[in-house]
């Protein structure tokens, strides 16, 4: 597809020309997501700022054969919102507004290109809680978020955005405008169709508003951090806090290589002189909090930690999460490329998963940072890499078939948050099986018959 200039006056006509960009240097900050290594130039870019005019929007693309890719802020990690060749690039992030808290019904409307930080700040002023906090929560948008069914360092306790989203208002590839989801606790009236649209990564249809459930604010919060000398002691503390019936609301972890770079980004006085660290938070009312908060440093300690400590306030507890959440951007500082992955498997089998990536680091002669959600049984191994240097890429890509192989052999799955986008797709037939695709690709095409969204996304 290629994007004719009769399509540029339209566009412009549509949405008016201050909100449409086709010069290269304005179209190249959108030429990449958050991903390493995948650049492609769009068509164009439009701003959209109301419903009707990304209807419009697909109308015309429809009709002119276009290409859309959906974009929120761009910090998605596999490639979602990476353009296709000559495509037409349209990004919501200007339709940024709450709409709606309803008290009553402790639901919060907003905007497709509201940010997760705003959604939670809302939330918060009205004594509310939005749990879902991926890292990125201070630029990424809510849309963005519900198409890649975002997790985040709440996700053990709290779930991950699917379980938080009870309405969406989605534009079909035709611009037809659907309403899926309402304020009601239950609704089983037909197909649950704001579940296909959740995770959909671009590729069903255009997320403008989202209605999402609120909970009540915890009123306690214990945050500790742990240290260990070996990476496995780590990991049986937390299969031990689990087994202890003990979930805690975050339980992440840090490998020796990431807590350097992290300390060295955020200086939070880390401690350095560990192979794993691991920062576990646990919420709710203050008794149950204090007891919780003791029984994970008696398993901490059981499990051999070298330290123990309990953040002294609510400042020291930001600092250590806010650290932790630096993890990506501290690991990107030390080498031209980096590469995250989330590969993820049941919490039974971290300790051999863990000890799997170090061994593969070292078979291949890689760098590899490894840090993660570590409750959830999701590890995001990053890669510390080049991208001029092709035999070390080769490399990677070889180390990556490995992980993702042996991920699937433990019961577990290519991708537990960042999607399948572009990064991940030659892996999707594998995992999900001959079955799952057909449905996949035959849902895709009633949905989008003129394939204009997302091509050669999650497949081809
Ligand atoms: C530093 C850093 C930390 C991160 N931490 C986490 C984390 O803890 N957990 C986690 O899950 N992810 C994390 N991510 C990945 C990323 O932030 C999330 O996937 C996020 O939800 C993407 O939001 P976005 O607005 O940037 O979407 P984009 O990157 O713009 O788009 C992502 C995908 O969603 C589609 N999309 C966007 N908006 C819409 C819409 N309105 N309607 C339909 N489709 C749409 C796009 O087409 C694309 O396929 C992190 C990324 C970075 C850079």
């Amino acid at each position: 597809m290629s994007l004719a200039q009769n399509t540029f006056s339209d566009l412009k006509r549509l949405a008016g020309s201050e909100n449409v960009l086709t010069e290269a240097e304005d179209l190249i900050p959108y030429s990449f997501d958050g991903t390493a290594a995948l650049r492609q130039m769009p068509g164009c870019v439009v701003f959209a700022s109301t419903r009707e005019l990304v209807s419009g929007i697909l109308k015309l693309a429809n009709q002119a054969g276009a290409a859309v890719v959906t974009r929120g802020s761009g910090t998605g990690l596999s490639g979602g919102s990476l353009p296709s060749p000559d495509c037409i690039v349209l990004c919501l992030a200007r339709m940024d507004k709450i709409l709606e808290l309803d008290r009553a019904n402790l639901t919060l409307l907003a905007q497709a290109g509201a940010t997760t930080q705003t959604i939670a700040d809302a939330a918060a002023a009205a004594g509310l809680f939005y749990p879902p906090d991926p890292g990125s929560m201070k630029i990424s948008t809510i849309g963005g978020n519900v198409a890649e069914n975002s997790g985040g360092l709440r996700g053990l306790k709290y779930g991950i955005t699917r379980n938080y989203v009870m309405g969406l208002e989605v534009v079909l590839p035709d611009g037809e405008v659907l309403w899926t989801g309402n304020k009601c606790v239950k609704d089983v009236a037909g197909y649950s169709l704001r579940d296909l649209f959740i995770g959909s990564e671009g590729t069903l249809g255009v997320i403008t508003k989202v209605l999402l459930k609120l909970i009540p604010k915890p009123p306690a919060k214990s945050t500790m951090v742990a240290t260990f000398a070996r990476m496995d002691q780590a990991a049986q503390t937390v299969s031990d806090i689990i087994a202890a019936q003990i979930i805690p609301c975050t339980l992440e972890f840090l490998d020796r290589t990431t807590i350097h770079c992290v300390e060295d980004f955020a200086k939070v006085g880390l401690p350095l002189d560990c192979e794993a660290l691991l920062l576990m938070e646990t919420d709710g009312h203050p008794g149950p909090v204090a007891e919780e908060a003791a029984r994970i440093q008696d398993i901490a300690r059981k499990n051999g930690a070298v330290e123990v400590r309990l953040a002294k306030d609510d400042s020291e507890a930001a600092r250590l999460a806010t650290a932790r959440r630096s993890a990506f951007s501290a690991l990107a500082r030390v080498s031209p490329t980096t590469i995250l992955e989330d590969a993820t498997v049941p919490r039974s089998e971290l300790a051999k998963m863990i000890r799997f990536v170090a061994g593969v680091a070292q078979k291949h002669r890689l760098r590899i940072g490894t840090f993660g959600h570590m409750g959830d049984g999701n590890l995001h191994p990053t890669f510390l890499t080049d991208e001029r240097n092709q035999e070390e890429m080769h490399r990677v890509e070889e180390a990556f078939r490995e992980i993702f192989d042996e991920a699937i052999r433990l019961g577990g799955t290519i991708t537990g948050e960042h999607g399948v986008g572009v990064a991940k797709k030659s892996f999707l037939p594998k995992f999900a099986g001959d079955a799952q695709m057909r449905v996949m690709r035959e849902l895709r095409k009633v949905l989008d018959p003129n394939a204009i969204l997302n091509p050669g996304k999650m497949f081809d």
